[in-house]
């Protein structure tokens, strides 16, 4: 197995990592709803993608389970409104 002649110096290995410091990351705006993005990524936020819906999102969600909930509510409430109707029918 071949094996290093010398050891490194700490300047040597230092200089190595000299080039890795914090560069300032491009951030673009989300055009469907103003939100700041990282370029060639979908939007957290609304989930779109060069225009196009790519992701849902926690809020599509909750939109959704909100809206199947009122749907079972309006189909509860037309049963429960057939319930008591039906009896004073037949009196
Ligand atoms: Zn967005």
């Amino acid at each position: 197995m071949p094996v290093p002649k010398r050891k490194r110096s700490k300047s040597r290995r230092d200089s190595r990592f000299a080039n890795k410091g914090m560069k300032v990351k491009a951030i673009n705006v989300c055009d469907q709803c103003n939100a700041a993005v990282v370029p060639h990524v979908v939007c957290q936020s609304c989930g779109f993608y060069k225009g196009v819906k790519v992701l849902t999102t926690k809020l599509d969600r909750t939109q959704k389970r909100i809206e199947t909930m009122q749907s079972k509510n309006v189909r509860k409430q037309k049963v429960a409104t057939k319930d008591a109707a039906a009896p004073s029918d037949k009196e």
